[in-house]
Order: C-alpha cells, then structure tokens, then sequence
C-alpha cells in the first residue's frame, strides 16, 4: 500500500532556523549512514522513514558513502522517493555529501572541484532528483586550496543542484576561512555538520561552535548517542545486535573503554531522575545549545526512533543538570 503521511505530521515537532538562514530544520533529524543500506529490506526501512516523517522530521541526512556498500544508502532513499515520499518532496530536506572514498583514483574522495561536482551528479542520479536541499564538503582536505572546494559549493548552489551548502568536521579556523570564502562567492555557509555528544565535545573545546554562532551558520550534530554508547547499552557488557558488535566497525574500543562507560553510567543517574531515557537526556543536552539546530540521529529500528523522539515532551534542563553532566562526564 502506499504511503500516506499522517495529517497530524507537524503537530508536536520543534524547528529551528539554521543560523542566519531562512532554513527551518526539526530539532531531531535521521541519518542514513550505517541502518539503511544494501541488507535492509524495503518495508522495515520505509516503517522507520514513515514514520519519521509522521512525526514531523522533515530532515533526511544521506552522503555518497552511506550504505554499507558505498552509495546503496542513496539507492535505497531513491527507491522511497519513487515509491512512496514523492508527493511530499516539497517538504523535505534533503541533503548529502561528498568528500571520503567513494570510487577508485584520485578523483574519488577529498575536495577537489573534479570530485565533488561528480559526486553530486551521482548522488542526484541514485536519489531521482534534480537538487538537494543541502550539498556538504564532507571533510576539510588540506591539498586543495579552499577556495576550490568552496567553488566547487558554490557552483553546485548557482546551478541550481543544491539549495544550500555546509562545511562537515571543519575546525574552527577551517570553519572561518570556509564562511569568508563563501561570502565572497555571494553563498551563504547555511550549516555545518559536526560530531558532538555530552562525551565528545571537541567544538566547544577548539571553539567551532562559538564561530559558527558568531558567524550565523547553523549547526547540526551528528552521532549525538555517541553512536549508542549514551544509551547505556554497553555497560551491559553485551554487544549482540549493536553497532559495537563490529570489531572492525565505526565504533572502536577506545570509545566504549571503562572510563567512558563509568560516566555513562552517572550519566544514566541523571536521566532517572528527571524520568527520562539516557538517550532522551543526552539529546537535550546537545540542543540546549542555541547554536544547535538538530540533533541528527541513526536508528536500527522503529523501537530506538520512538525512544529517542521521546525528548519532546523535556527538552529544557536547569543549571544543576547540566552541571551534574559536567561532573559525570570531565573525566
Ligand atoms: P547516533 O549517535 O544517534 O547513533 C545511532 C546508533 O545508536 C543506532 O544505530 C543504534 O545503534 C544506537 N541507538 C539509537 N537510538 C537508540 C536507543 N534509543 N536505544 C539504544 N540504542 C540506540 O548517531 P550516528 O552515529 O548513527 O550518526 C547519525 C547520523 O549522523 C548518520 O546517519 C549520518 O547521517 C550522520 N553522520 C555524519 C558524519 C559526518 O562525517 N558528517 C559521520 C557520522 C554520522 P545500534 O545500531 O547498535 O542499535
């Protein structure tokens, strides 16, 4: 049967501008970096997409590499346009990026103008569309000049492919540099996409989100879970059916080490005494910046959505809290 969003869509979702953009994003957006690949059948991934998209997240994060394999994330995105999200394009933002290993040679990865505009064009094919809403460099590349990667942006903006562009994992003196290079060009640095989480707080340290506040970009933070690890989960000692369960996979031990999970476990004090889920508390904590547009989420399943989309009914945290979470969390 084909999809039909729920007309109660926007009822209970928060948005945020992007910065000094005109751009609304919903405060929790999903990624589709590791859960919507080639081994993910089509109905449990359109019930996740649905029902996001029934509760108001507007936002679809994708990038050339997500799947695993490469590019399937996009397929498979591709195949839900078609089949059921089509109608409501108009109301979704959708964004991808380019910048890590995607083909063979050195055109496939980095920030070379050649390799992000190709890039672009695939990703473009692979979804069925004609732009997305935002086109990222997906990481800093130290051997192309920026001005390059930030034209290659721009012109994905003046041809019409991309409404927006952001910078993703840029440091604080990369991030200015980025955002001067693009005022000149006449484009705005609508956002940037950075990792951020109560136990990797590495923007406030080097001060990438005080240049992204002062300059008007937006900022959404990605792995806001620590890819899992603040649900408390790893504490258990059990690692079947998790992302860490990979020993070659995106989460390394050193992320789950005991003093990692020591904190978890303070954090996990917190969370019960406001009557909310880890995950619920260290989503609030990473929006109670106000230079936080969304938290950009990955699930596995509906359960870990519902869960995590639970932060709406507490977002606010007092002063106590967030100092009880310093505390939990300095070691
Ligand atoms: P999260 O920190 O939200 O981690 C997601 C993982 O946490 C899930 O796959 C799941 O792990 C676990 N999880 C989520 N909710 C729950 C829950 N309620 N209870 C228990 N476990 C839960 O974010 P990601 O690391 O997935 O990143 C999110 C998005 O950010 C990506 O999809 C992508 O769009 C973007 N991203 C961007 C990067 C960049 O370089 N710009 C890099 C990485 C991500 P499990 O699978 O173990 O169940």
């Amino acid at each position: 049967m084909t999809y039909r969003a729920d007309t109660a869509r926007y009822d209970t979702m928060q948005y945020r501008r992007s910065g000094h953009s005109g751009l609304k994003l919903p405060v929790i957006s999903l990624g589709l970096w590791q859960n919507f690949g080639g081994t993910r059948d089509y109905p449990s991934a359109m019930e996740i997409l649905g029902y996001a998209f029934d509760q108001g997240i507007t936002h679809f994060d994708l990038a050339n590499n997500y799947g695993p394999p490469a590019g399937s994330a996009e397929e498979l995105f591709g195949t839900v346009l078609a089949r059921d999200f089509r109608p409501y394009r108009d109301e979704m933002i959708i964004s991808t990026k380019a910048g890590y290993n995607m083909w063979p040679g050195p055109y496939g990865e980095w920030g070379s103008r050649k390799s992000l505009l190709a890039s672009l064009d695939q990703s473009l094919k692979r979804m069925g569309l004609d732009y997305v809403d935002i086109f990222y460099s997906h990481r800093f590349d130290p051997d192309t000049p920026l001005e390059e990667t930030m034209g290659a942006l721009a012109h994905a903006v003046k041809s019409g492919k991309a409404l927006y562009v952001g910078i993703s994992s840029y440091p604080e003196k990369e991030t200015r540099e980025a955002h001067r290079i693009l005022k000149q060009m006449g484009v705005a640095t609508t956002i940037h996409q950075p990792s951020y989480s109560m136990i990797n707080r590495w923007i406030e340290n080097d001060k990438t989100i005080d240049a992204c506040g002062e300059l008007g970009i937006g900022v959404i933070a990605f792995s806001p879970l620590a890819q899992g690890v603040l649900s408390g989960k790893y504490n258990s000692g059990n690692l079947a059916g998790t992302r860490g369960e990979n020993p070659n996979g995106s989460l390394r031990a050193s992320q789950i080490e005991p003093r990692v999970l020591d904190a978890v476990n303070k954090v996990g004090e917190i969370a019960r005494a406001r009557g909310q889920s880890m995950v619920q508390l260290a989503l609030s904590w990473v929006l109670r910046r106000k230079e936080m547009t969304s938290a950009l989420i990955g699930v596995r399943n509906l359960d870990q959505l519902k869960d995590n989309l639970g932060v709406l009914n507490s977002l606010d945290l007092s002063a106590d809290e967030i100092a009880a979470i310093n505390e939990a969390t300095k070691g």
